[in-house]
This record gives C-alpha cells, sequence and structure tokens, in this order.
C-alpha cells in the first residue's frame, strides 16, 4: 500500500525582514500564497529508509537524510517510537532552490503521507509542530491558501481571498541560497535602522478583494535588494515581465526565481510567451493561486 499526497509551491506577495536577532534569526511578516505548482509524495512501506526523486530538478536535490521529505519521516517515526522504514518517492515540479519552497513542500507532504500509512492520527497542531521544527516554510506548506506568517514566518494566520490570482514564474540560471541572501540583507542594512516588519493593510484587503490591481500596487520583498545584489541578472528578467505588461514583478522569497502578477490567465500567457522569448531566464510557468496546501490524493 502507498500514500500519495500532492503539495504546491508558494510565493510570498509581501516579505517584510526585521533587523537580524541575536539569535542569526530575522522577525518577518511573510504574506504567502499557495500556486498550482506541485511536487507529488509517494511513500511505500520498504526495507529502510530511501529517497528517491524524479522530474526535472531532480539532479538538485539530496537524496541523504539532509532531504526535508526524509528528515519528516524520521521525526514523525521517531516520536512514536517507530521504524521510519519507507520509500519516499518525489516527483518534483517545483524548482529547488528557486525561493518557490519546495523543500518545505516536500517536508510537509512526507509528514502528511507518513502520518495517512502509519495510521499515526497525529493532530493537525502536532502536525504543525513538526513542521515548525522542520523549517519556517513547512507549516504553510501543510495548510496551503494564503496566510500571514510572522516570528520567523512559521507562525500563521489564515488570510481570506476573495479570487484566483494569475502568476507567471521565470526560473532563473542557477540558485541562491537562503542563508547567503539573509547575509546580504544583514550586510546591506549595517549602519540603518531596520523597521519593524508588519503586513500591509493595503496588501491584506486586496488579496480579500481579489482585486489584482491593488495588489500589484502592495506587492513587496525586502530580500529582493539582497537578491538582485547576488544575482544582478534578475533585473534582466524583471524587466522583460514589466514590458510585456505584467501588473507587478517581483523576486519570489530570496530567489532566484522571479514572479510576476498578470490580470487574467490569458494575459499570463502572453507574459510568459515574451519572458520565454527574452532569453532572460531558463524556464517559464504559468500557475494561479490560492490553492490549498498539501492534500492526500
Ligand atoms: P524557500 O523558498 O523555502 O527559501 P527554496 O525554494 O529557495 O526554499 P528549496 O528548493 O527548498 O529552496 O531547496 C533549498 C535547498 O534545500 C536545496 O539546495 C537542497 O540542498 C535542500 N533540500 C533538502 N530537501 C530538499 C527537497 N526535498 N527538495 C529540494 N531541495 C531540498
Amino acid at each position: 500500500m502507498s500514500v500519495r499526497v500532492r503539495v504546491p509551491a508558494k510565493v510570498n506577495v509581501q516579505l517584510a525582514v526585521g533587523g537580524a536577532r541575536p539569535d542569526g534569526f530575522h522577525d518577518l511578516a511573510n504574506v504567502f500564497l499557495a500556486v498550482g505548482l506541485y511536487d507529488e509524495i509517494t511513500v511505500t512501506p520498504a526495507d529502510e529508509l530511501r529517497v528517491a526523486c524524479s522530474g526535472p530538478y531532480a539532479a538538485q536535490v539530496p537524496l541523504d537524510r539532509t532531504n526535508l521529505a526524509a528528515r519528516a519521516a524520521l521525526t514523525l517515526a521517531q516520536r512514536r517510537g517507530l521504524d521510519p522504514a519507507v520509500h519516499i518517492h518525489i516527483a518534483k515540479d517545483i524548482p529547488v532552490a528557486g525561493g518557490m519552497a519546495g523543500g518545505s513542500a516536500d517536508g510537509a507532504g512526507a509528514l502528511l503521507a507518513c502520518d495517512a500509512l502509519w495510521g499515526t492520527g497525529a493532530s493537525r497542531e502536532e502536525l504543525l509542530e513538526i513542521c515548525a521544527e522542520l523549517g519556517s516554510d513547512v507549516p504553510f506548506s501543510l495548510v496551503g491558501g494564503a496566510a500571514l506568517g510572522i516570528g520567523r514566518g512559521e507562525k500563521l494566520t489564515a488570510l481570506e481571498v476573495g479570487g484566483t490570482f494569475h502568476w507567471v514564474f521565470a526560473m532563473a540560471e542557477g540558485g541562491l541560497s537562503t542563508p547567503a541572501v539573509f547575509r546580504e540583507f544583514d550586510r546591506m542594512a549595517q549602519g540603518r535602522e531596520v523597521p519593524e516588519p508588519v503586513a500591509s493593510a493595503e496588501l491584506l484587503e486586496a488579496l480579500a478583494e481579489g482585486d489584482a490591481d491593488a495588489l500589484a500596487a502592495a506587492v513587496s520583498n525586502d530580500l529582493q535588494p539582497a537578491a538582485l545584489s547576488l544575482f544582478p541578472e534578475l533585473a534582466q528578467t524583471l524587466e522583460a515581465g514589466r514590458e510585456a505588461g505584467a501588473l507587478a514583478e517581483l523576486v519570489s522569497g530570496s530567489g532566484p526565481t522571479t514572479a510576476f502578477l498578470a490580470r487574467d490567465a490569458e494575459a499570463a500567457e502572453k507574459v510568459a510567451e515574451a519572458l520565454r522569448a527574452s532569453g532572460t531566464c531558463r524556464a517559464v510557468r504559468v500557475a494561479a493561486g490560492p490553492v490549498a496546501g498539501a492534500t492526500v490524493l
């Protein structure tokens, strides 16, 4: 018997970053939107814990116990005194190290799949607690939809969304490490006062109303200057999308994937086509959100 779980990618429509805390982490006000680009995690009983990965990004995914899907299985098994003897297959469609929480999606997916396979009966609260242990973005991968994350981004409040937003994602050649982007943020913030991160009231209202123009005016990413500093070519991708008629363009999370908001599905296809023709990125995908979080199929 196997259990298969589908988990979406995310885009941060707002990422407000505070100054570095004494523990090195940053306080965030992080508005997540789950979008319809998915990894599928299948867990099957086996002799021992093994991870395999297929799809266009498979070569970049670690298959040892550092893989977040393996860590999720190990953590749940340890809590229940179980042997984590499962084969975890990841059908990967979310770009790796792209700022779209692909690893987090796999962690949340494997956790939900193992919970179902082993019949551990973990409560939603316990699953969320394990997700937060695995990483700041993992709880959101479990819940999906739209949410405000505070703290390191892991303390979530679900947000109301009054419509569907259409996005285009441009994958860059190469990746950016999230810790490296935060280090660059700290370097660039030296000698200036970093304000407390707060969610934008205009942005939350735009989401609630499903108003793409208002959302376009309100999106922001405090990590964008740091991502652009480490990966200056992204400026050309952002410009290509803007010229193609995107309502807004921004670096997704810590990058280097860039995200473009379009008025509707048709406009998104047009922006996607222009970005493909621009030669400023490696691949282009269209996805709408919000969508549900990790779901057993
Ligand atoms: P975020 O948006 O949460 O900052 P990201 O999308 O930028 O994350 P990931 O795709 O999650 O980045 O991958 C970051 C690194 O995590 C990879 O380079 C890889 O070494 C490691 N990793 C661990 N588990 C996985 C996994 N299941 N899939 C992809 N990468 C993984």
